[in-house]
């Protein structure tokens, strides 16, 4: 478990392009071919609407009200990504490099968790409003801050796959905040996105309010790997699976799960947000 934690956060990012370059076809037609089917659910691209919708409505900064933002350089400056080190499984901060006492007991079965920043405001605000009031926009700077978090802890990936939502919650939302994220961060670090790779087979309970146990029980065989794609496409890869909010991890860890047995090396989990004590 160790060595798969530090295999995946080795910083090199020759190997990255290397990959792509001569492995990673099939996930970008992947890639592609999801983003056809994004389309079913949004004609127009949310992108080029964007200038049109700025125009017709300008935007209010999420965390201050400030007009002409959709997310203020003030506010954005309230999100620092968490100092390092972290623990080199679950990504709490520690004082010196390793793995924290918790997970030295109880290892993750995901690879390694990381998070940008710890949850609080203005980026607790932002989340909410991306996830429950439509204010989509921010997908675009939050999705930038997911980027820098991949590049802060210096991750190496071949692809990059939202938590799914299920087929009815996607459809009375209008759409899933995981995924534009994920867009928007695999278009800036220029990696695959792959946003039907994992099916939520069934609706959960939210994970508010849950023991750790019963996260752990809510979330089991709730996902799997599509069947679209083959033990042959995943051997060998290193796949980040990006969420808004991680706390226990236990999502994360059961989207992992289906994506090992369909012979991914490494699985590993970035979110925007966790709530750590500093
Ligand atoms: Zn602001
Ligand atoms: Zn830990």
């Amino acid at each position: 478990m160790l060595a798969i934690a530090l295999g995946l956060i080795d910083g090199r990012p020759d190997r990255c392009q290397s990959l792509h370059q001569d492995g990673c076809q099939s996930l970008h037609e992947e890639s592609v071919q999801t983003s056809r089917m994004a389309n079913h659910l949004f004609p127009i691209s949310l992108r080029k609407l964007t200038p049109l919708l700025d125009a017709l409505y300008p935007p209010r900064c999420a965390g201050c009200q400030q007009s002409g933002y959709v997310l203020c350089p003030a506010c954005i400056a309230k999100m620092p990504l968490l100092p390092l080190p972290v623990c080199l499984y679950c990504g709490s901060p520690l004082a010196q490099a390793g793995v924290c006492r918790f997970c030295q007991s109880h290892p993750p079965r995901i690879g390694a968790l990381r998070a940008a920043c710890v949850y609080q405001e203005p980026l607790r605000g932002c989340i909410r409003a991306l996830k429950y009031t439509g204010n989509t926009r921010l997908a675009e700077p939050l999705g930038l801050l997911l980027a820098q978090a991949y590049r802060h802890y210096g991750i190496v990936a071949d692809a990059l796959l939202p938590v799914p939502l299920h087929s009815e919650r996607l459809k009375q939302r209008g759409y899933n905040h995981a995924a534009l994220l994920a867009e928007v961060c695999a278009r800036r670090l220029r990696i695959p996105y792959v946003e039907d790779m994992l099916v939520r087979r069934r609706d959960t309970r939210p994970q508010v309010g849950l023991s750790h146990l019963d996260r752990l029980q809510n979330v089991q065989d709730a996902f799997l790997c599509s069947p679209t794609f083959t033990r042959g496409q995943l051997r060998g890869r290193t796949l980040v699976i990006l969420d808004d909010v991680c706390t226990s991890g236990a999502t994360l860890e059961a989207c992992a799960a289906p994506l090992f047995a369909a012979g991914a090396q490494a699985v590993l989990g970035l979110t925007l947000a966790r709530p750590f004590a500093l």
